[in-house]
């Protein structure tokens, strides 16, 4: 089947998806492909990973190449991505298993004819034996334009994902090795890179790297006080009206923190996998397609969540490592406008976290590995410096601080005060040694800050700890400040927690601190001041819901809000979420720039040909009529 569309791949980004310029490696990517080459591409969420091969599909569709087979682990996505393909005029379709026979039977006769261009295919249905038929036939007639293998590290038992059903994919090198294939993924770690290399046969193929910098996601980690409290102030002060979602360890407390947030007022659902599947997936579409929906979730929510105008995402507990947290932290901001990762976190995520995998029943090796991991996030949860340069150096990428930075992280925005703990963390230390001393008891944290500061409680008197020779040495240090010194000393190592009543303990590697031979230097508890203040400044107040992307004067803001009574229209009569049809980025330029006709309505950013003629004269009339 051809056309006499071109087959350029920039004519295509303009035409069929209204973008003007490739990003980043789009280009280079988009051209290997095309020709012909293997691929792996490694780039971070919102980095524009599905233009790498929907524009070469398009492309080799367009000079007869047939269909291009994209595998892809998540049903809801699918819906949704082949629902912007066709609002884009791509004839595009899924199979899955949520499809009745005919609606089957019918994609497959389009597949056969050639006239798809791309299709939609869960892992476990691609390497069926009926599915390998009709690709031989495919293949035969020189059909089958490429495979886009998206979430590449489903394949690696060392990624966080893994899916059984990836490992079969390597057969489709074998069996077709002709046709090109790309394989995509945003998880960037050594490990599960060479783990993809070798499971889908893609030795030959060029990799492309993209910084995983997330340049419009802003770090912060606050100190746990109240953390409920804390995160609704967050939301209010910093995110009234926005979508965001909001990581719990536990199911319950998923509940517990939803149920809370709702009486708050804020719009909050619940999400974990002990709900009902129908309650999960009703819940699930409210996030996707109404409005400023936060999802309290525990880590089953998120992945292929790629709603693009997620504008926050807070964890109140500490994430498993790094590799949790960048790809959970990445879930904001697709859109590439502003968006918080936030955290809170205390002495008791420590604790946890420790415990959980002190007391798992892997073997040693793989505690001490996890171990590891743990204390790469520590070290990041308690830095003075910036974030985001400890984020990438994990990742092996070196970048600047991002003090200069538009969306700083919290320590470059508000470089935080640093006091010298050396001489406090061997006082404590030595105290808890005196316990020991003292009959071979131990005391949790709480006693022994007490003890510290000299503070006469019925404890103190019970165990006579008045007596001991360090009590009261430090009462020039605040109690908030002790439990800084304390959360550092465990996540260092130097301590340990032990037991239902998590008495404090020295580790062997105590011994270098007690000699003042390891030097502490630790934030002063504060609070960071609110970004309200600074980085936002100049937001129009707003009265209800999330402001435009783009300043508006209020003309501008009643043209935007009709324009998005309009496409909620168009979304719902689509069974599609808004987004879907047009983001809110394209709405703002069109309420700012106010486009007199079908042609300057084709200058704005997102509207592709097929757009303009299905959109482009109601859009005019929309913005016409205020
Ligand atoms: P990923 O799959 O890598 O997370 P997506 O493919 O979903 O990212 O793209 C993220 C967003 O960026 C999408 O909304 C997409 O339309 C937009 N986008 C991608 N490439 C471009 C481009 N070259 N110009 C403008 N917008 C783009
Ligand atoms: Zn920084």
């Amino acid at each position: 089947m051809t056309s006499t569309a071109s087959t350029s791949p920039i004519a295509i980004l303009h035409d069929v998806f209204g973008y003007s310029a490739f990003r980043g490696a789009q280009a280079e990517v988009v051209d290997h492909l095309i020709c012909g080459g293997d691929s792996l591409v490694l780039m971070p969420t919102g980095g524009g990973k599905s233009l790498c091969y929907q524009v070469p599909a398009i492309a080799r569709h367009r000079a007869g190449r047939g269909v291009a087979l994209v595998v892809s682990p998540l049903i809801a996505l699918m819906h949704d991505q082949v629902g912007a393909l066709e609002e884009a005029g791509v004839r595009a379709a899924f199979l899955n298993s949520t499809l009745l026979l005919p609606e089957t039977q019918k994609i497959e006769r389009e597949m056969m004819s050639g006239r798809l261009v791309l299709l939609y295919v869960a892992p476990e249905r691609l390497t069926t034996p009926r599915m390998l038929a009709q690709l031989d036939s495919l293949h035969e007639r020189g059909l089958l334009s490429l495979f886009a293998i998206d979430e590449a590290h489903c394949v690696s038992q060392w990624g966080h994902d893994f899916r059984e059903d990836y490992l079969a994919l390597n057969l489709l090198h074998e069996r077709y090795p002709d046709v090109p294939r790309i394989a995509l993924t945003a998880t960037a770690d050594d490990l599960t890179r060479a783990d993809i290399i070798e499971r889908l046969a893609l030795s030959e193929a060029r990799v492309f790297i993209s910084s995983f910098d997330r340049p419009n996601i802003r770090y912060a980690v606050v100190e746990k006080d109240d953390a409920r409290k804390q995160l609704l102030r967050f939301i209010h002060d910093e995110h009234e009206g926005d979508a965001g979602i909001v990581y719990c360890q536990s199911r319950k407390k998923v509940d517990d923190t939803a149920t809370w947030l709702s009486g708050e007022g804020v719009n909050a659902l619940p999400y974990h996998a002990g709900l009902d599947a129908a309650v999960r997936r009703r819940h699930q579409d409210c996030f996707l397609r109404d409005e400023g929906v936060v999802m309290v979730a525990t880590i089953a929510f998120g992945m292929g969540i790629d709603k693009p105008d997620v504008r926050f995402v807070a964890h109140m507990d500490l994430p498993k490592n790094i590799e949790s947290y960048y790809q959970e932290t990445g879930r904001a901001g697709r859109d590439g406008q502003p968006a918080d990762a936030w955290m809170a976190y205390g002495l008791a995520d420590v604790v946890n976290q420790r415990r959980m995998i002190d007391e798992s029943p892997a073997a040693e090796e793989f505690k001490r590995g996890q171990r590891g991991k743990l204390d790469a996030l520590l070290a990041l949860a308690e830095t003075h410096d910036c974030r985001r340069v400890r984020l990438l150096s994990y990742f092996g990428e070196k970048s600047a601080a991002c003090a200069a930075h538009q969306y700083a992280c919290d320590n470059c925005f508000h470089p935080p005060a640093t006091w010298d703990a050396t001489e406090a963390a061997r006082k404590a230390l030595s105290c808890i040694y005196r316990f020991y001393q003292n009959r071979g008891q131990r005391f949790g944290a709480v006693h022994l800050i007490d003890v510290l500061r000299g503070k006469s409680t019925e404890k103190v008197a019970q165990y006579g700890h008045a007596g001991l020779s360090t009590f009261g040495i430090g009462a020039e240090v605040s109690e908030a400040q002790w439990r800084v010194v304390l959360r550092q000393l465990i996540a260092l190592g130097y301590l340990r927690s032990e037991g239902e009543y998590n008495t404090l303990e020295l580790t062997p590697s105590a011994r270098p601190v007690l000699r003042g031979e390891v030097q502490l230097l630790l934030r002063q508890p504060s609070t960071v001041p609110k970004r309200t203040a600074g980085v936002r400044a100049g937001k129009p107040a707003r009265s209800k819901g999330k402001p435009p992307p783009l300043p508006l004067n209020e003309q501008g803001l009643a043209r935007f809000a009709a324009l998005k009574a309009w496409r909620a229209e168009v979304a719902r009569e689509h069974n599609l979420p808004a987004y879907v049809v047009f983001h809110d980025a394209t709405l703002a330029e069109m309420a700012q720039g106010v486009p007199g006709s079908l042609d300057a309505l084709a200058q704005v950013s997102g509207i592709g040909a097929k757009k303009l003629e299905a959109y482009g004269r109601e859009i005019l009339r929309v913005l016409g009529g205020v």
